[in-house]
């Protein structure tokens, strides 16, 4: 079976190493030497001021929302993962959908102006795909309103804009390092924010608010990354040069084979492509689900990332519709990518794709 992605295991013997040490100290979590060394090796690797390693994305998320005081209503794009809203919902915010671009499935700041009312305190944007959003624009509206933004940049991990690591854009930008993710430890995600006040804030809420032995000065959750987690992005970034370029091959012959037939995201100019996925976009739901039957009769998984579109969730009782988002979301489906995906594999699944179309 060839599945839409598949977890990156690193060097065994490596991995093994770390874990002997700490066999050998013991200490497993708490802000021990691996976290402070993968921190610190990240934050050299993307060109970050601060970096939080955290125990997940979602978490990453609620931290942000909670250090910023994010309160009431929170601007958000319908087409991302069901965590970029679910955590608003879990942080008693309300989610209000601005609909997202036709070409690069980024939320459309004009859309975002006119959803801004008294109630609105931020904006919650996604770097769909790893592609950045229209940050000047964003930043604009944002300063105009006196509005946080918090990127959720969990596709983004690696992507520059205009020479530097997008995640630098916004009060917090957060990732996931979840197993599905193009960098990954396990489960794990980071706040980034080059506000210092604030990351000390967060380094405050992922301990429980502790600061000493005995001394609780607020209150915290407990959202650390551990060891063995840490010790797993160490040996994932030592090859992390080798698995974008894998991916990159693999994102390129997609699109070299498949242009002419299927709709390809438009990448923001002031960025190059992370190759974190391979959506592709037909003309109808219709064309979809014949590629997607047929990929499967011969077991290949590609998924519909994003569907449904986050404007259509019950549990929500949203007021906006998103045309655009909701058209998108019913015509894209992503493509397996990850190394170790052979060209013979990718060549079976091009050909069901023309055969298909
Ligand atoms: C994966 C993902 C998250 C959540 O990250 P987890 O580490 O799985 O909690 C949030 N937002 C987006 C857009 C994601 O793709």
């Amino acid at each position: 079976m060839i599945n839409v992605t598949k977890t990156y295991l690193p060097d065994r013997e490596k991995y093994q190493s770390y874990v002997n040490m700490l066999y050998k100290s013991g200490w497993l979590t708490n802000r021990g030497v691996l976290v402070q060394d993968l921190e610190a090796r990240l934050s050299s690797y993307l060109g970050v001021k601060n970096i939080i390693c955290v125990a997940n994305g979602s978490l990453a998320l609620q931290l942000a929302y909670k250090a910023l005081g994010l309160e009431n209503e929170v601007i958000t794009t319908p087409f991302s993962f069901a965590a970029t809203t679910s955590t608003l919902s879990w942080e008693r915010l309300k989610p209000v959908f601005a609909d997202i671009n036709k070409d690069d499935f980024n939320i459309d700041p004009d859309n975002i102006r006119d959803l801004v009312n008294e109630k609105t305190t931020g904006i919650v944007p996604v770097h769909v795909f790893g592609n950045p959003c229209d940050i000047r624009s964003i930043q604009s509206i944002a300063e105009e309103y006196d509005l946080k933004v918090v990127y959720d940049a969990a596709h983004a991990f690696g992507t520059q804009y205009k020479g530097e690591s997008v995640l630098n854009y916004g009060d917090i930008s957060t990732v996931s390092f979840h197993s599905t993710k193009l960098f990954h430890t396990i489960e794990g995600g980071a706040v980034i924010t080059n506000n210092d006040d604030l990351a000390d804030k967060i380094r405050l809420l992922i301990n429980f608010g502790i600061t000493g032995p005995v001394t609780i000065e607020s209150v915290g959750t407990n959202a650390k990354m551990n060891e063995f987690e840490a010790a797993m992005g160490l040996c994932v970034l030592d090859e992390i040069d080798f698995i974008v370029e894998q991916r990159r091959t693999l994102w390129e012959r997609y699109f070299d084979e498949l242009y002419k037939v299927v709709s390809f995201q438009k990448w923001n100019a002031l960025s190059v492509n992370n190759y974190s996925y391979a959506p592709v976009l037909f003309k109808s739901e219709a064309q979809l689900n014949r590629v997607e039957v047929k990929l499967k009769q011969s077991n290949i998984i590609s998924r519909r990332y994003f569907y449904p579109s986050l404007d259509t969730l019950e549990y929500l009782d949203s007021k906006q519709v998103c045309g655009i988002s909701r058209s998108i979301s019913c015509r894209i489906l992503c493509l397996p990518l990850y190394p170790g995906l052979t060209e013979n594999e990718q060549k079976s699944i091009i050909n069901i794709i023309k055969n298909a179309l």
